[in-house]
């Protein structure tokens, strides 16, 4: 047992002192060795198995948890304090809930959609990964609806709501379309959870693995924003080790404009695992400010420029304003500059995309040429040129796809969180803009033209703020 216990994954050893310690288990017993090193296991005929079935038994009668079979995992769920479990194999984390598709589920779902996702992709991740490939919200639903036997309408049900019932059915229901993150095994385990994950499962195949999946939704996002930033770079270290087992964040969200870019990545922290982070905290905003003075990396896109030189300038002097005022501030440039792009493609529609392209992604392509090698900052320590295979050229046109494809579906008021803002006047400016694109003027004076009028977009936005 010791020689087992000594190749535990650092990330797991961790994990049991925060359960061990953590208030929700007071009272449950669990021995120390001579090393000061937990017992993490025990069998349930022992004196410490027996204890903690009594201590479990104690908690359900506490939580009203009817005491039948099942108890132990119920129980154990319900006080788990993440609800998500780290890997004594390979460090990685996974949900308690029944969020991974079994076998047989995942074929149907596969040969449906035509993906290739395994049996460690977490349903929410497919789900916002079918979206990005163009797969409407109700056929998913309606998909998972079916499989599940669930009385829900798949035109008005939420993703929540569907993967939530789901879930349950599978969970408490003898529905077999998803399984565990980690089989319960109470009172073996101290947390009552197999020390290996789905991941390290023998049977398990190991193909994507969580994190690729939603790298690959990330920089999805990042191409939808039109992001600066070391773009390509920033795939990159997503993708790294570095990341094995978490998930990586943008420090600045990179819906309010933020860049797309390694030093402007961070592990995410537990509690913020499910949340969609679009949020401006005091906190990001300095660390933002400290990362930029140390490497000298921009933080901003070009079309939020002024928006975060004045936030950095008064934020101090104002902090309350940062969760609404300065964030909304953000998010409505925002919309006003997918606005602009929209007008631009569709009153320019001769040459309106292929100068959005030239003036303004083109200038990120350079990225694409590098290999990138970091430091744990996300600071680059070195870069080699990639030789130009067709895969490289396909990363470019597909940045540029994904990009303009966004500021279409932008314009569905569907997908629209806020309504773009614009004067009659900027409005007279867009279509002289366009004028001039559609009569092919210089493309870097009209780039100049778009520039000058989303700087005053924001001197206008800043002014009430
Ligand atoms: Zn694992």
């Amino acid at each position: 047992m010791a020689r087992e216990e000594r190749k535990w994954h650092h990330k797991f050893i961790q994990y049991m002192d925060m359960i061990v310690n953590n208030q929700n288990y007071r009272g449950l017993r669990i021995e120390k060795k001579a090393d000061g090193s937990y017992s993490w296991i025990a069998t349930a005929k022992s004196e410490t198995g027996k204890a903690r079935i009594a201590w479990c038994e104690n908690k359900a009668k506490e939580l009203g948890i009817p005491i039948q079979p099942g108890v132990y995992a119920d129980v154990m769920l319900a006080i788990h304090p993440t609800k998500w479990k780290v890997c004594q194999t390979c460090g990685c984390e996974m949900s308690l809930y029944y969020h991974y598709p079994n076998a047989n589920f995942l074929k149907s779902l596969n040969q449906t959609f035509q993906s290739d996702y395994t049996e460690c992709d977490h349903i929410s991740d497919i789900w916002d990964d079918l979206i990005a490939n163009g797969i409407c919200n109700e056929r998913i639903a309606a998909f998972l609806i079916s499989k599940g036997g669930l009385s829900l309408n798949s035109c008005t049900a939420s993703k929540q709501e569907v993967i939530n019932a789901l879930e349950y059915a599978c969970r408490k229901g003898n529905k077999k379309c998803l399984g565990p993150g980690a089989m319960s095994n109470f009172p073996d385990r101290f947390d009552g959870f197999h020390t290996y994950n789905r991941c390290c499962r023998a049977s398990q195949d190991k193909g994507r693995s969580k994190e690729n999946l939603k790298s690959y939704t990330k920089d999805r996002r990042a191409y939808e924003y039109w992001s600066d930033g070391n773009i390509h770079a920033a795939n990159q270290f997503m993708g790294s080790s570095f990341f094995d087992g978490i998930s990586a964040d943008h420090i600045g969200p990179i819906s309010l404009g933020f860049v797309h870019d390694p030093r402007y990545l961070q592990p995410m922290t537990t509690s913020d695992n499910s949340t969609k982070r679009d949020r401006l905290q005091l906190i990001d905003i300095e660390k933002v400010i400290e990362t930029e003075a140390r490497t000298g990396v921009y933080p901003m896109s070009w079309y939020s420029r002024l928006i975060w030189e004045f936030i950095k300038e008064h934020y101090r002097n104002n902090v309350s304003k940062i969760p609404n005022a300065y964030r909304d501030a953000l998010k409505q440039n925002m919309a006003n500059f997918m606005y602009i792009l929209w007008y631009i493609l569709r009153y320019a529609p001769q040459n309106g995309e292929g100068f959005l392209v030239h003036a303004f992604l083109q200038p990120n392509f350079k990225y694409f040429e590098y290999s990138y090698s970091f430091n744990k900052l996300g600071e680059i320590t070195s870069k080699t040129p990639r030789h130009f295979t067709d895969r490289n050229s396909n990363e470019t046109e597909r940045y540029c796809r994904i990009a303009i494809g966004a500021v279409y579906d932008f314009s569905d008021k569907e997908n629209r969180q806020l309504t773009p803002q614009i004067t009659s006047e900027e409005q007279r400016t867009l279509a002289f803009i366009c004028a001039k694109i559609e009569s092919g003027g210089p493309c870097g004076e009209i780039k100049e033209d778009v520039c000058t009028l989303v700087d005053k977009i924001q001197v206008r936005i800043i002014l009430h703020i």
